[in-house]
């Protein structure tokens, strides 16, 4: 039961008030009665005495009529009812006053709240010489008193009624104030919550009422604006959750169209038995509807029944968030056997998973075609004789057996943690320095594609320098842009190059220079004297009567000959000298910064020497000796080739010949 604000301050306003004021009109009777209780027996009191005191003579002289008399002008005082005087026995002597009261049984009042009667009995005994002789009675009128309370007694009830009923009045009218004012609270909340947002309240006056309106009003306003910036929030959040699902609504439409034309095979399984497939699961696997494997179990796909074990065991560790991976050879239909990637994850319900299958057939075959050829190439990278290996920014990454050998490493470890440069000789034979070199070399290659050059090898064994050739390849190795390396080794070439080149210079049978070599060389050397001013002398030498040699010892003695002159000439002459076969048994010999004087010596040395070696005959203790003539002209700054000079030179040997052989001929300028 809902008790209204109004009732409540009224009932509990008139319960204090009246609990105040009974206290107040219980006092004020109270003290009403008490203060004229004492007024009544102090008079009661002074009026017996003074009437015991008066009638005492007239007591105990017996005198009736004196008391009589007494009596009654005592009566006729206002308030005093009756008048009785009485005897030690209690006879009555005279009396006098109403006759009901006298009528009435005499019994002294104690307390004037205690009696019901009008009148107020108060006796006093009448004594001389501390003799008893009798008492009065004396009946006070106490009706007026009576009367005087129970008019005070009504007026206070009567006053307290009105005041009660005036504060019941205030405090309905305060009530009543109050309560319209929380009625205003409680209407405006509930138009609030009808959706009346922002509701405001009349502001009245300046008391607490108006401060409590006031601070409703703002949260009322507080209220719209948070339901305002909310209302934009759903709104914002409903065009969302509206876009997110017309989104979601395509994505399933998508993913449905998706999932039937996918080239992936999809299946959910549950407890390893196909639960649905899209036709691209049927169709990698040889199977024409749905119902045709609906209900029957994976197991049927694998190959190997040691795979369907390992992917139970393997799904059971799988957790919710994580996909199995693997790859199985599947049967098809038609027996067929295929590659699958499977793919498999677990559903939220219950024993469900879903399996992800790519036929990966065609990626297999190639991969294993791919690992022949990589075992078939890696067979033939370590089987070729080049050595070969692979560089890219960080240094070396690979290479053949070849590659160890030709550069005196012991395994390929240790091959990758060198750099080029140190595959190098420091210093190139074109004079650069192999680290800016290589830098150069690398670049045109990856800028060309490939790049060959010569290039000067280190082995780290040893330290020594080789000659080789390198190919460097831009190649595509591990997804990487790599350069593949080549190199051969270029000594046992080289040194074969260096000896055909030397065997076209030089004569097989000597060892000196041939014509053209000669020719060739002692042009050097005479550009050299000319832009020196240099002196320079030309022999020309030629064996007498070589024929006869020939003719009486053989042709191999004749070439024995040959072979000594050619030993005896070096052991005469200077390194510098150049020494050349021009003819048969025709000699021509260059002798750089060497002047006439110095010629004709060195000829004469020369034409000595040769006069007194012989040539031992195989085989036997027979010996040889022969004589040459020598031809000398000299090259002193002008204009000339070596073809002048030896022209010059022969013309002085015809006249050595001329003049009997055997001699040093100085041909003329
Ligand atoms: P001369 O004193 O005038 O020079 O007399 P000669 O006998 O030396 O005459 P000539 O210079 O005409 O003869 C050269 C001979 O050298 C002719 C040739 O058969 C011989 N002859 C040339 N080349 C060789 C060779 O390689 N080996 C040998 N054994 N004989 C050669
Ligand atoms: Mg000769
Ligand atoms: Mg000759």
């Amino acid at each position: 039961m809902i008790t209204s604000f109004r009732a409540k301050a009224i009932i509990g306003i008139a319960l204090i008030e009246a609990l105040l004021l009974s206290i107040l009109i219980v006092s004020v009777l109270n003290f009403l009665r008490d203060s004229n209780q004492q007024q009544l027996l102090r008079h009661a009191k002074t009026t017996t005495s003074t009437f015991a005191a008066m009638s005492a003579d007239a007591v105990i002289s017996h005198d009736l009529d004196r008391l009589q008399s007494s009596s009654d002008s005592l009566c006729h005082n206002q308030g005093i009812v009756f008048v009785r005087i009485v005897d030690e026995q209690q006879r009555v002597l005279v009396e006098s006053g109403s006759t009901e009261a006298l009528q009435a049984a005499f019994v002294i009042t104690a307390d004037l709240s205690q009696t019901d009667s009008k009148v107020f009995n108060a006796s006093q005994a009448i004594e001389a010489g501390g003799v008893s002789y009798g008492s009065v009675q004396i009946g006070f009128d106490i009706s007026y008193l009576k009367n005087t309370l129970d008019t005070a007694e009504h007026w206070s009830l009567g006053i307290a009624g009105l005041e009660m009923l005036l504060v019941a009045l205030f405090s309905m009218t305060l009530g009543g104030y109050l309560t319209q004012q929380i009625a205003q609270f409680t209407q405006g909340a509930e138009d609030i919550s009808r959706g009346d947002i922002g509701k405001q309240l009349r502001v009245r006056g300046h008391d607490e009422i108006a401060q409590a309106t006031k601070a409703f009003n703002r949260m009322s306003l507080a209220i719209k604006k948070s339901h305002d910036s909310l209302e934009e929030q759903v709104k914002a959040q409903t065009a969302e959750l509206n876009q997110a699902n017309n989104k979601l609504r395509h994505l399933l439409g998508e993913q449905s169209t998706l999932l039937d034309n996918q080239s992936v095979g999809i299946a959910t399984v549950q407890d390893r038995k196909i639960l649905w497939c899209n036709p691209a699961f049927l169709k990698m696997l040889g199977y024409e509807h749905l119902a045709d494997v609906q209900g029957i179990s994976t197991q049927r796909f694998y190959l190997h029944e040691a795979d369907f074990i390992d992917m139970a065991q393997a799904y059971q560790a799988l957790t919710d968030k994580e996909v199995l991976r693997r790859d199985f050879q599947f049967v098809r239909q038609d027996g067929r056997l295929i590659w699958v990637d499977l793919n498999g994850s677990r559903l939220p319900c219950e024993n469900q998973s879903l399996w992800v299958i790519v036929d990966v057939t065609a990626r297999v075959e190639a991969q294993a075609a791919l690992h022949r050829s990589e075992i078939k190439f890696r067979a033939l990278f370590e089987s070729t004789s080049e050595a070969i290996f692979l560089l890219d920014n960080q240094g070396l990454t690979d290479c053949n057996q070849a590659a160890l050998k030709m550069f005196g490493f012991q395994s390929k470890q240790q091959f990758c943690t060198v750099t080029p440069a140190e595959l190098s000789a420091p210093s190139q034979p074109c004079g650069n320095e192999a680290t800016w070199l290589l830098k150069q070399k690398v670049a045109i290659a990856q800028q060309q594609g490939s790049l060959r050059f010569d290039w000067l090898c280190k082995r780290l064994d040893t330290g020594a320098f080789f000659p080789a050739e390198v190919l460097l390849s831009l190649v595509k190795y591990d997804g990487q842009t790599q350069l593949l390396a080549s190199v051969w080794d270029m000594s046992e070439r080289m040194a074969m190059m260096q000896e055909i080149e030397q065997q076209a210079k030089t004569d097989y049978l000597t060892g000196l220079f041939n014509r053209r070599a000669f020719i060739a060389f002692a042009e050097r050397e005479l550009e050299h004297a000319r832009r020196y001013q240099k002196p320079l002398a030309i022999l020309a030498i030629d064996i007498d009567f070589f024929k006869k040699i020939n003719d009486s010892y053989g042709h191999s003695v004749g070439d024995l000959t040959l072979q000594k002159f050619a030993v005896v000439c070096h052991e005469v002459l200077r390194e510098s000298d150049l020494l050349g076969r021009i003819g048969g048994e025709e000699f021509a010999i260059l002798l750089p910064e060497t002047d006439a004087v110095q010629a004709q010596e060195t000829s004469e040395r020369l034409r000595k020497c040769l006069s007194e070696c012989s040539v031992t005959l195989p085989d036997t203790e027979v010996s040889v000796q022969f004589t040459v003539s020598i031809g000398i002209t000299l090259f002193s700054g002008g204009v000339s080739d070596i073809d002048a000079l030896l022209n010059r030179a022969d013309t002085a040997l015809y006249q050595a010949k001329h003049n009997g052989r055997n001699q040093v001929v100085m041909g003329s300028l």
